[in-house]
């Protein structure tokens, strides 16, 4: 989500006559835009504040912003304010259509400014977009969250939900299609809820009108797309109706993430979560039915408060029924302004550590099982760019249906292709292949 917001806000910034540039040592003006979902992320932006002051020393002119879901906090506000008075403008998630407006003040006044809305108004449509990529795509289809999980900040900074209108997205993904963009990945924090939760300044499905599946039946038939992916899935509302469009439509990448966070029927309550371990096995094997090879990942946290060995061991059970392509693990830390801040039963660190390495192993390996399944298999592969990989010179990356990273020999001409690749080996984190002739 903030990747894309990122990409909206180089588009403002390119219709202002500014280019991009990396060294923000060269920089006349930074974007600082922030995620408080981990507390990583909380740490390196303080740090990376504090670099910037030796710059505005240098240089008066220069311009440092700060966004992004942070700054919906008062207290990270407050903080910018009092110990980082270098920082020219604050603004928050729900007014990122304003940014140009209020950089002119910034720039033309020489003001200083901390504009943060408390509350998402209605969708803005039509804001300049510079996209990261020409073949792939981000596209919003809805906004905000209404489950307020009791670990998560995301409701309290993105506010509730609100849908973009079904036209509006259409429109859009035709137009990416028609500049050459293959795939697309529908964004929202839970696109399963999308056009289903009503909200006075957003699309509202009702009687009739169209819920995540039927948007996805929509965009099945738009000339030109090859790929629709979609990010992220909540398990209580993860239709039938969405499950059959995996049979149905075949644009639809056989490849889901539907975070768990926990096997423990115990720690899920607590989470908040309104589903159990039963109910989210049942939707696993409805999908395995549907599309028998489809991926499947997911997120887990570990060490939740009041996470018992036992708990912990539901979730190494769960994750070994399952068998997921891969998850993104995390190690619970505590979001200020979420109920589970007052829990009292944190689990030590120490204890955390230990069982993030029994379960990041578990994963890993089960991970690099399913990839030497690929073995001797033709993928599509949707190449991305050059390998990355340390042993990868000369090697193309790119992303099966299933979404898994292949490498292999190819010529960088062929970015932004789809094509046939041999898969020779599966290791633990991607595939090795020949393309095939
Ligand atoms: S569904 Fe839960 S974890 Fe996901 S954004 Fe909403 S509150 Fe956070």
């Amino acid at each position: 989500m903030n990747e894309h917001d990122s990409e909206t806000m180089a588009g403002m910034l390119n219709e202002k006559g500014f280019a991009a540039e990396i060294d923000k040592e060269q920089a006349d003006l930074v974007i600082i835009n922030t995620c408080s979902v981990r507390d990583n992320a909380d740490k390196r932006f303080f740090g990376t504040l504090g670099q910037l002051k030796k710059i505005k020393e240098r240089n008066p002119g220069f311009v440092a912003c700060v966004c992004g879901c942070m700054m919906q906090q008062q207290h990270v506000i407050d903080e910018v304010k009092t110990k980082y008075p270098w920082v020219d403008l604050v603004f928050g998630t729900h007014n990122i259509h304003e940014f140009p407006r209020l950089l002119d003040n910034v720039i033309g006044e020489r003001q200083k400014i901390v504009d943060v809305w408390q509350e998402g108004g209605a969708i803005v449509e039509g804001l300049p977009v510079k996209r990261l990529y020409d073949y792939k795509a981000l596209v919003n289809i809805m906004y905000g969250c209404n489950n307020f999980c009791t670990y998560c900040i995301v409701p309290y900074t993105r506010g509730r939900e609100r849908s973009r209108q079904p036209e509006e997205i259409i429109r859009e993904v035709k137009e990416l299609t028609a500049t050459g963009v293959k795939e697309i990945t529908l964004l929202g924090q839970n696109v399963n809820s999308y056009g289903i939760s009503h909200h006075e300044e957003g699309y509202w499905a009702g009687e009739g009108g169209m819920d995540f599946a039927d948007l996805i039946y929509a965009l099945n038939d738009v000339e030109g797309l090859e790929r629709i992916r979609f990010m992220t899935s909540h398990p209580k509302d993860l239709s039938d109706k969405l499950i059959q469009a995996f049979k149905d439509c075949s644009k639809l990448c056989n490849a889901i993430h539907l975070p768990v966070q926990s096997g423990s029927d115990r720690v899920l309550k607590r989470m908040n979560r309104k589903y159990t371990r039963a109910d989210y096995l049942t939707l696993i094997e409805k999908l395995r039915l549907a599309a028998p090879h489809i991926a499947i990942t997911t997120d887990l946290i570990v060490g939740f408060p009041g996470e018992t060995e036992e708990d912990f061991q539901d979730t190494m059970d769960l994750v070994e029924q399952v068998r997921y392509d891969s998850a993104f693990t995390f190690i619970y830390s505590i979001r200020k302004g979420t109920p589970a801040e007052d829990y009292e039963d944190q689990v030590p660190e120490e204890v955390k550590h230990q069982r993030f390495n029994r379960l990041l192993e578990r994963i890993n390996q089960i991970s690099g099982e399913i990839n030497q399944t690929y073995e001797h298999t033709i993928q599509q592969v949707l190449v991305e760019g050059i390998s990355k990989s340390k042993k990868g010179e000369g090697l193309l990356a790119g992303r099966t249906e299933s979404a898994k990273l292949v490498n292999f020999p190819g010529d960088q001409e062929l970015v932004g292709q789809i094509v046939p690749v041999h898969i020779t080996e599966g290791k633990q984190f991607n595939l090795k292949g020949i393309m095939e002739s």
